[in-house]
């Protein structure tokens, strides 16, 4: 088999991963003599952030599809009736230099299905990071899945080589993994996150301590990250946004991503038919961020009752209109902390706002230069030639100004 077309099945296998997502960019190229650079071939490129809020193009390929697993919300399991195909370590880094050398990407994202063991496997994965370092003194950014049952040392090597290292804890709860991944193991899992939380620590502390000049050990600089899959089984949005927070508080995750099931071919029965609703992770994402830049506890974004997030509208709003008695907030002289509770309000425009009122009160006119959505967050400020109607606030109906306006479906011509 080729490599064109071993790209094809390990960039198509490694699309299901949302650690960085797919680009979807269109194609251009400078055949034509004009410009310079191109997007093509757009195969295995995707997106991801880097630590500093850059966005970088990565390489997004696994090392191979072929797998001892058979965890059923996977398109590689070992049942899965999908073309296989493998990657050399020379194919991976050679194909990871072309591409950096054509601009195409800025870094490399690498994982694997399990073969033979946890261990030749991650051995595979740590080689092609090490020959990319230390044969060809790559720079650019590499994110390298790990396998938690592999040994401390490879893991250990794993992260002298990359920015980030992840491990996916797949599902929210213990139950629902043993059920659709059983060869997984949510202790080893959570041992292997707690290690890598330890080396991380240790790596920075050495930062702190090693006399200028000298540089400690690196160990993956950009942390580590999970991906957990929303709708394979039936945990709620309460559930999900308590795991995350016990990561994020035990672990020291830098990001947990969700990635909305998306159901596969011969699917098993214990899976559900269809997808969920694309927007419920989007509201996951909000959640998180509230929960990681905004104060907020899982117990206040998710309603006790329901467990599940609103898909109507955004949870920060949500929560506003369930706590409407600590509104309006009055801008020019509120704390940081109930800023950032304003529908509306990002940590940007918080920041602006404690800038610009040092000077001058905040008005009306401003909300646009501070990228503030003025329908969302009149009926919960007061500016200083602004006070929202008392019954506007009040008004069972508010909602409704938000919620998304109904759209009559298409027939499709
Ligand atoms: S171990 Fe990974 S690649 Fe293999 S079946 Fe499970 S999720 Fe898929």
């Amino acid at each position: 088999m080729d490599v064109q077309r071993k790209l094809e099945i390990l960039a198509d296998a490694a699309k299901y991963d949302a650690s960085c997502a797919s680009s979807g960019t269109e194609k251009r190229d400078s055949r034509d003599g004009k410009g310079i650079g191109s997007t093509d071939p757009g195969m295995g490129i995707c997106h991801s952030y880097a630590p500093d809020g850059r966005c970088i193009s990565l390489l997004k390929v696994l090392l191979t599809n072929a797998c001892n697993y058979d965890c059923l919300y996977c398109v590689n399991r070992a049942t899965s009736n999908v073309p296989r195909a493998r990657f050399t370590i020379d194919e991976v880094v050679k194909l990871t230099l072309d591409f950096y050398r054509r601009n195409y990407i800025e870094g490399l994202f690498l994982s694997s299905g399990i073969i033979r063991s946890a261990d030749y496997t991650m051995e595979q994965v740590v080689s092609v990071a090490r020959k990319l370092r230390e044969q060809h003194h790559f720079r650019g950014y590499i994110h390298l899945k790990t396998i938690p049952e592999a040994d401390d040392a490879l893991i250990a090597e794993a992260g002298k080589y990359a920015d980030r290292l992840s491990i996916n804890i797949e599902v929210p709860e213990e139950t629902s993994l043993a059920k659709l991944a059983p060869e997984k193991n949510v202790r080893a899992i959570r041992r292997t996150m707690g290690r890598l939380r330890l080396k991380l620590d240790e790596a920075q502390e050495g930062r702190k301590v090693t006399p200028k000049g000298n540089t400690a050990p690196r160990f993956a600089p950009a942390g580590q990250s999970t991906q957990m899959i929303i709708g394979a089984d039936t945990a709620n949005d309460q559930t999900i946004l308590n795991t995350s927070a016990n990561l994020y508080g035990s672990y020291r995750l830098k990001r947990v991503y969700y990635s909305a099931f998306s159901p596969i071919p011969d699917a098993s029965r214990s899976l559900p038919l269809a997808a969920p609703p694309l927007v419920r992770e989007h509201r996951l994402y909000q959640a998180d961020w509230l929960m990681r830049f905004y104060g907020f506890d899982v117990g206040e974004i998710v309603e006790q009752t329901e467990g599940m997030l609103s898909l109507d509208i955004d949870p920060k709003l949500a929560w506003a209109l369930r706590h409407r008695d600590r509104f309006p907030i009055d801008i020019n002289r509120a704390s940081r902390e109930d800023l950032l509770r304003v529908p509306g309000f990002g940590t940007k425009a918080v920041e602006r706002i404690i800038a610009t009122r040092r000077f001058t009160s905040v008005r009306s006119a401003d909300l646009a230069r501070l990228h503030i959505p003025r329908n969302k967050a009149l009926p919960f400020i007061v500016l200083s030639d602004h006070r929202p109607a008392p019954h506007l606030l009040d008004a069972a109906g508010l909602i409704e100004r938000f919620k998304p306006k109904p759209a009559q479906l298409g027939f499709g011509f």
